[in-house]
């Protein structure tokens, strides 16, 4: 174990006993994690015979729609008056892989003010508080990883089925950019190690999550690179920007830019990059880093988010040229992360 306590096992569990209708949720844009976490506990609560939905706020990725029970999730953004219903018939909430409400976009107005108890798993920084009882652990690989501790400590690893297995795995190893980063601790390879056991074919899900995209993505990839990055050397950055019509160009699909941010930090001496990604009347923002560099405090200072110190993100209310500028402008005042 790691350090899930008994007090929150003991409570976690005795609210699950005493709920017929659990609603899961997870964050807008959900990724492997957040699917793969609220997923395994899917999995979990029916086999304990509950009545079990998994709301998300949006459109899943692409990549991730063969994920066990995937076709099952309810999308919030196109069936609003549906999981507003059943949300109001929920006697238990489980919150996954995010930290505050604004994750949760307009679902979380209809989240927040139930008189039902919560729970939130998660491993961002500084969590606020919107739960009855809250696991959070910023050492955590994933929010997969302390499922997993989560079900060892309240039901032992008996529960764990191939479904749940295969989500958890989905979510540590894409959190992790495939056992890349925030995967030195051994308790996240001893999870993968007990996954394995239970029957994981991993190499069948990495081909399945990293093998899998369309010729248009790999070609907007390079369009990416080649022409639209910007190294800026003087402060160990380098970013890639996005327009709409880059994107149409492409046929872009949901999924296609996830990791694109992740290129530049191979360049010798970048230690932090950007992706801005047009949108109808904001700017996605997602930043990486390595080391001390604090990408979640760019993020949080100038650009509507947060995140882990590595991997953060967040939504400008402004134009993609606006955007970059006023990133362009703050670099300057994160110059002495540089050398740490
Ligand atoms: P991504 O760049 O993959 O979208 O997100 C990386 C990490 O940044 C996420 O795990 C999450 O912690 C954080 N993040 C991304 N977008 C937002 C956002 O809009 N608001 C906040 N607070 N965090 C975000
Ligand atoms: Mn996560």
């Amino acid at each position: 174990m790691e350090n899930i306590t008994q007090e929150f096992s003991t409570k976690a569990k005795s609210f699950i006993k005493k709920a017929e209708n659990i609603i899961i949720v997870a964050h807008k844009n959900p990724d492997g994690d957040a699917l793969g976490a609220g997923l395994a506990m899917y999995h979990l609560f029916k086999n304990l015979g509950k009545t079990v939905n998994f709301i998300v706020p949006n459109q899943l990725p692409v990549y991730l729609n063969w994920m066990p029970s995937a076709d099952n999730i309810i999308v919030y953004e196109n069936k609003k008056e549906f999981a507003a219903k059943i949300i109001g018939e929920a006697n238990l909430i489980v919150m996954a892989d995010f930290s505050n409400r604004g994750r949760m976009s307009e679902m979380g107005d209809k989240i927040i003010p139930l008189k039902v108890p919560k729970i939130l798993i998660d491993h961002h920084p500084n969590p606020e508080d919107i739960a009855d009882i809250t696991y959070s652990r910023t050492t955590a690989s994933s929010t997969a990883e302390m499922v997993y501790e989560f079900i060892d400590s309240l039901y032992g690893k008996k529960e764990i089925d191939i479904n749940i297995a295969n989500c958890l795995f989905v979510g540590i190893m894409t959190d992790t950019g495939c056992f890349n980063y925030n995967s030195s601790k051994p308790f996240t390879f001893e999870a993968i190690s007990n996954l394995l056991v239970f029957g994981v074919n991993k190499d069948d899900i990495i081909d399945r999550v990293y093998n899998n995209y369309s010729e248009h993505r790999l070609r907007l990839l390079g369009h990416a690179i080649n022409s639209n990055m910007k190294v800026m050397p003087e402060y160990g950055t380098a970013y890639i920007y996005l327009t709409q019509t880059d994107l149409a160009n492409y046929n872009f699909e949901p999924g296609d830019t996830e990791g694109f941010v992740n290129y530049p930090l191979s360049i010798k001496g970048i230690v932090f990059t950007a992706i801005f990604i047009e949108k109808d009347n904001y700017t996605k923002c997602s930043f990486r880093s390595k080391g001390n560099f604090p990408a979640n405090l760019v993020a949080k200072d100038h650009f509507g988010g947060g995140g882990h110190k590595n991997a953060a993100g967040g939504e400008n209310k402004e134009l993609i040229k606006e955007t970059i500028a006023k990133f362009e402008s703050v670099l300057p005042q994160y110059k002495k992360y540089l050398n740490v």
